[in-house]
């Protein structure tokens, strides 16, 4: 199994250590070539507005379409939750017109910047460390979309099929059970993959 994680801003090392830890195989990726064979990708934090700049220039956007239409799972973390999400507040187009939810960005305003707390999310952890940075949270989801974990009525966690995407980052912590939940989402989908 082999995860890409894209590599135009943010914390990849740290999203590679930890599904190394989960037990999958990690590379940084950039580009399009490299995300060919792989079987899952993760979208880390930083700025949306630069990768979806970035991600436009090095011509990623189709390929990383096309994975997701060969059923190759997603992860979307931070930033990389507002590069999936179909409607974003204030975007014109959405990056990657994907998972079927509406975003709002920077939206625990100025005074909880970041922050930290402890959240049940659904399928992964009853108490699970999070690491809150200028986050997005998802203001609406569409019919297809669990809601996985919510913080003062805010959704700030969620799955749709083989899309996955957090508020926070998961990276920033040494708590390997979201990215195991992934490594296990990228699993289940291999074998269904294969008997396609
Ligand atoms: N505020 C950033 C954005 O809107 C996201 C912050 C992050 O990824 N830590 O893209």
């Amino acid at each position: 199994m082999k995860i890409g994680v894209l590599a135009l801003q943010g914390a990849v090392r740290e999203h590679i250590r930890l599904l190394e830890l989960a037990g999958a195989e990690a590379v940084a990726v950039k580009r399009a070539e490299e995300l060919a064979d792989l079987d899952g990708l993760v979208i880390p934090g930083g700025e949306s507005t630069t990768i979806g700049k970035l991600m436009r220039q090095y011509g990623l956007r189709e390929p990383i379409m096309r994975l997701h239409e060969q059923g190759k799972p997603i992860f979307g973390t931070c930033a990389g939750l507002i590069m999936i999400a179909k409607r974003v507040e204030n975007l014109d187009e959405p990056h990657l017109d994907l998972m079927d939810i509406d975003v709002k960005r920077n939206a625990f305003g100025r005074q909880r910047e970041s922050f930290e707390a402890d959240l049940a999310i659904k399928g992964v952890a009853d108490v699970f460390p999070a690491v809150f940075i200028r986050a997005p949270y998802i203001e609406k989801v569409g019919e297809g979309v669990e809601v996985l974990s919510v913080i003062e009525d805010k959704i700030v966690a969620a799955r749709q099929d083989r899309l996955l995407c957090a508020a926070f980052h998961p990276e920033l912590t040494d708590d390997v059970r979201f990215h195991a939940y992934f490594v296990e989402m990228v699993r289940e989908s291999m074998v269904t993959n294969v008997a396609k």
